[in-house]
């Protein structure tokens, strides 16, 4: 039973590798000195996992960016407007492609699956593939010649390559795969005469939907890339979910397939009763959980491998975690500011992988061999589980005694859209942003200043005031009819509510890549998640001291701090989102009773959260619906509730918009108005909807004549009385300068058309 991994964090214990590649951007480093310090690391992540016992070591899996450009640059796919004039792609091309350059906007970015982490986008219009280089070659010779490995290079498989790519959907999808394949045939071709042994191929795409003629093409690739290099072996991996419905996958002409043993256990599992694992082929297990920060029960893990070793010998066994470690932290070894029993309970990259040795150790040396080591590792863990801070009753008696069926507004939409334009009063087409003004490094600083102690509490929060007042009286000035204070308190809209709410722990080191350098510290949530205090209401009630118009509220929602968060793995996600629901909406209480009627509730990673395969998003969407209306229903009539989401296609999703019950929604649209205008006009929503006027995104200011023609696109199918006028999203990584002469000319904008109604 061999022991393997799939991918290892990129990013270093200390973020070393953030650091290198900042100061290389920054120009502090030589092209050579950077070379020679990720060089450094990598071979660093590979001793490691060397020493740690891990036989089947993967190389290729780090990158100077993104594994997709990685692949993108080695296929030559370099769009046009880089001017890149063949051969290997210069570092500067590699980094303009995606970071952008003077000239030449940025390829674009998006998520990888169900995760947080956001791959570039391949390009595929308007370039032919040629291969510019074999990087998994050179990264299998570097660990060979260096270190002694005989590794396994890992590539993403053409499907999937495909598939995330921009472009394909303008051709045929067979086709376009195929202009692939002899660029990887000759990398397997080269690899084969190299001597390598196992190269791992994802395909991860092959775990969400797949018609008939894609699974035959499938097969046909295979079949190519065997014949082409029949004596190296080829580990098809696949991750995030099961294979099931399409247990074909078996049978696919490779040696070796991968599996997720976590998230699709069950089905991956019957699956493989019903029928049998191919005797010709090695079976990766990914038993442990790639997408947490918590030790595993060992105990249920070896009952795992029991029951697979009754359908395939150990020795076409690989244990392995769920899918590439890059998702987790490097290494809990340094939490130590962390409860004991917390600190404890965590497993990062480092300590998922000791957890994969010492379960083959315990099928190679013995359950007594191993017994002290599996005892105090289910010690660790049954510490955190009974501890007396990880369950509240009065918690779990609440979310017990929620009817799902009985959460909703005292009224219907239409009863409460009387009494709330009697309430507010507010013109047609209401202008209003989105919630955060710009975070300038003025306000990172002062934060800076009050976390360090160098500022008292009073005159951090003396600053914040001088902030709010300053916007308002922008807001003001700007003309804008529904005011915000503009979140300069908060980092992040996660964190700011993790560190005020129960349940609720930060590590100081858990840092995971969210894309390129930039890499975030999800919270964790440890324990039944409770309200301790009001979170908002001070800073809301000031800001609506200061003036006459409405000020919104501000929250983020129950289901995208789930989402965002690492959560415990003793309870259902839903009922973490349920806590967490049942929290806020005290919060929501609270600013009620201060008199804060208008109420935001952020939700824009509520359909990132959607699982891969469709047959699993009712069941998401019901729970994940249920957590927002939890949050927000129990106010009165006359309490405006509005949402916000980030940009995502709203095709097929406006019926769950409109189970939210939302009074008012504003979404990140501004890129994809016109289809997005579209598919309102074939599905009837009656509540209060804002669709972004202008992409915050771009530092451009946008003009008042593009904007109103805008507004009145979509007042050709939307009711004026239903429409909000604001920016597509929160406004806080844009400049002043930016920000103030936007807003203006969508106020400016706004009146035109007013005007003309
Ligand atoms: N209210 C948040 C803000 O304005 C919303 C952020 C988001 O949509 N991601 O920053
Ligand atoms: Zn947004």
């Amino acid at each position: 039973m061999k022991c393997s991994n799939l991918g290892y964090p990129r990013i270093g214990e200390n973020r070393e590798w953030k650091k290198t590649l900042e100061t290389f951007w920054a120009g502090k480093l030589t092209e050579e000195e950077f070379y020679e310090q990720t060089t450094q690391l990598r071979l660093h992540h590979l001793q490691k996992q060397k020493e740690k016992g891990i036989d089947i070591i993967p190389v290729n899996d780090f990158t100077f960016y993104d594994h997709m450009l990685d692949m993108a640059v080695m296929f030559g796919l370099v769009p046009k407007r880089f001017s890149y004039s063949g051969g290997r792609v210069p570092l500067s091309t590699y980094f303009a492609m995606a970071r952008g350059e003077q000239n030449a906007v940025a390829c674009e970015m998006t998520k990888w699956f169900n995760t947080n982490y956001h791959y570039i986008v391949p390009e595929l219009d308007d370039v032919t593939p040629h291969l510019t280089e074999n990087k998994p070659l050179t990264a299998y010779k570097e660990a060979k010649e260096k270190l002694g490995i005989k590794s396994k290079p890992v590539l993403i498989g053409p499907y999937t390559f495909v598939k995330l790519s921009k472009g394909y959907e303008k051709k045929d999808l067979a086709q376009t795969i195929l202009s692939f394949l002899p660029l990887y045939e000759q990398i397997v071709k080269e690899l084969q005469k190299e001597g390598v042994e196992w190269v791992q191929i994802d395909e991860p795409a092959l775990v969400t939907a797949c018609t008939k003629s894609e699974k035959e093409l499938l097969f046909s690739i295979f079949e190519r890339l065997h014949t082409a290099a029949p004596q190296l072996n080829i580990m098809l991996q696949t991750y995030f979910d099961s294979i099931v419905p399409e247990s074909d996958w078996l049978n696919l002409p490779v040696q070796g397939i991968g599996l997720d043993f976590v998230h699709g256990v069950e089905q991956n599992l019957t699956q493989l009763h019903i029928s049998g694992f191919p005797e010709d082929k090695v079976l990766a297990v990914g038993l442990i959980d790639g997408r947490n920060v918590w030790r595993t029960t060992l105990s249920k893990k070896w009952e795992l491998i029991e029951e697979l070793l009754q359908i395939v010998e150990a020795d076409r066994i690989w244990l392995q975690p769920s899918c590439s470690l890059l998702h987790v932290p490097v290494s809990a070894q340094k939490e130590s500011h962390l409860a004991y029993e917390i600190r404890s309970a965590l497993a990062f990259a480092d300590e998922k992988l000791d957890e994969i040795v010492l379960l083959s150790k315990r099928h190679t040396l013995g359950a007594e061999a191993t017994k002290k080591e599996f005892t105090e590792h289910e010690e660790a863990q049954q510490l955190l589980l009974h501890s007396p801070t990880r369950a509240r009753t009065k918690v779990h008696e609440a979310v017990q005694s929620i009817q799902e069926d009985h959460i909703g507004r005292h009224s219907s939409f239409n009863e409460r859209k009387e009494i709330q334009q009697k309430t507010w009063d507010l013109p047609l087409l209401p202008t209003t942003t989105i919630g955060s003004f710009p975070q300038s490094a003025e306000v990172r600083q002062a934060r800076q200043k009050f976390r360090k102690f160098e500022w008292s509490e009073k005159q951090y929060e003396e600053y914040i005031e001088d902030k709010i007042k300053e916007w308002i009286n922008i807001q003001e000035d700007i003309g804008l009819d529904v005011l915000v204070h503009g979140e300069f308190e908060r980092t992040d809209m996660v964190e700011f509510f993790g560190e005020k709410l129960g349940g609720f722990v930060f590590t100081k080191y858990g840092w995971v890549q969210s894309y390129g350098s930039r890499c975030v510290r999800p919270p964790i949530v440890y324990a039944d998640v409770e309200f301790l205090e009001p979170m908002t209401v001070k800073e809301s009630v000031f800001a609506k001291s200061l003036t006459q118009k409405p000020v919104k509220g501000m929250l983020t929602g129950p289901v995208t701090i789930l989402n965002w968060s690492f959560i415990r793995d003793d309870i259902s996600r839903k009922q973490v989102a349920y806590q967490i629901a049942l929290a806020l909406q005290q919060e929501v209480k609270a600013l009620e009773d201060a008199g804060i009627n208008m109420i935001q509730v952020d939700e824009p990673a509520l359909r990132e959260g959607l699982p891969l395969k469709k047959a699993d998003w009712n069941e998401y969407l019901s729970w994940a619906v249920t957590a927002f209306r939890l949050t927000t229903s129990s106010v009165a009539d006359s309490t405006q509730i509005h949402t916000h989401m980030c940009y995502c296609e709203f095709h097929d999703f406006i019926h769950v918009i409109s189970e939210l019950d939302a009074d008012v929604i504003s979404i990140e649209t501004s890129r994809s108005h016109g289809e997005l205008i579209a598919a309102f006009e074939q599905n009837i929503y009656d509540k209060g909807i804002g669709l972004g006027v202008y992409d915050i995104h771009s530092p451009r200011i946008p003009e008042v004549d593009e904007m109103s023609k805008m507004i009145q696109r979509a007042l050709d199918v939307l009711n004026p009385s239903q429409f909000w006028i604001n920016p597509d999203c929160g406004l806080k990584t844009r400049g002043v300068d930016e920000t103030i002469p936007s807003l203006k000319n969508m106020v400016v904008a706004t009146q035109a058309v007013r005007q003309q109604l």
